[in-house]
């Protein structure tokens, strides 16, 4: 490994180290055991060595908001992860999963569906035919969450709170996608509090979707919370969090807009 190369690693598993203590923090306020939570490590402008950092460094899961970059990134980084699990390195996670975290085009969900593990970003009853019927070609079933515009701001994607159920009711009949639950962002710079309520919101539409049986025992994901408020996103329930910046560090910085609008 280069000098440079060992750096990276250093830095990501400072990074990585303080994550899990954030995580493990809020599940222990929450009563929740750190297992119960999912990272998904958010590579949308990590440099390819900081992918293979977390890759050795054990990190199973990841989220990208495009598809080519994450159809390209899957394929690149499989070959990598196969070298190291068939060299014997014992860090690395058995699989790799790559999760769809941004808006898909219809056009770009051809390409996408061989290499993801899960769309959590499904806002459509029309995206959701679309895919059902090439996924029935692919022969695959795709794990996917509906994505919920819980902090209810006019430009967000996500499909509106008060139609949220209905569509998770036309997905779950879809022989070709395994629903699992539903996903939200907190508006962008808000106090956790703020983020908290959004989360809340979320966290009910996501029991009204259990109470009602929806999915069965499929539905049992809440993907909630990012760098600026995954404690929030635990708190309420989070079975999965989504994390960018502050396991990238400063080359991610330009995701968090900290500015109000
Ligand atoms: C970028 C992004 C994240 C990660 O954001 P950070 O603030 O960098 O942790 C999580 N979810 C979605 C949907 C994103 O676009």
């Amino acid at each position: 490994m280069s000098t440079e190369m060992r750096d990276i690693v250093l830095e990501l598993e400072t990074n990585l180290k303080r994550v899990r203590e954030r995580i493990a923090t809020a599940c222990r306020e929450a009563g929740r055991r750190p297992e119960s939570v999912t990272l998904v490590a958010v590579t949308k402008n990590a440099a390819p060595e900081q992918i293979r950092g977390l890759i050795s460094l054990g990190v199973s899961d990841f989220g990208e908001n495009y598809a080519q970059p994450l159809a390209q990134r899957a394929a690149q980084f499989a070959e990598f992860h196969a070298r190291r699990v068939a060299s014997g390195d014992a860090a690395v996670a058995k699989e790799l999963r790559w999760h769809m975290i941004g808006h898909l085009q219809r056009n770009k969900a051809k390409q996408l569906l061989p290499h993801l593990a899960m769309l959590q970003t499904l806002d459509s009853l029309r995206l959701a035919e679309e895919l059902d019927e090439m996924c029935g070609k692919a022969g695959k079933r795709l794990p996917c969450l509906v994505q919920v515009n819980a902090s209810e701001e006019p430009q967000k994607s996500g499909v509106a709170v008060g139609a949220a159920v209905h569509l998770a009711e036309q997905v779950a009949t879809m022989p070709n996608l395994r629903l699992m639950g539903v996903m939200c962002m907190a508006a962008e710079g808000v106090p956790q509090a703020e983020a908290r309520k959004t989360f809340a919101r979320c966290a009910e539409i996501f029991e009204e979707m259990r109470h009602s049986r929806i999915a069965g025992e499929d539905m049992r994901h809440l993907s909630m919370g990012m760098t600026q408020d995954l404690e929030a996103g635990i708190l309420e329930g989070a079975t999965i969090v989504r994390v960018g910046s502050a396991l990238l560090g400063s080359g991610n910085e330009g995701n968090l807009n900290d500015a109000p609008e």
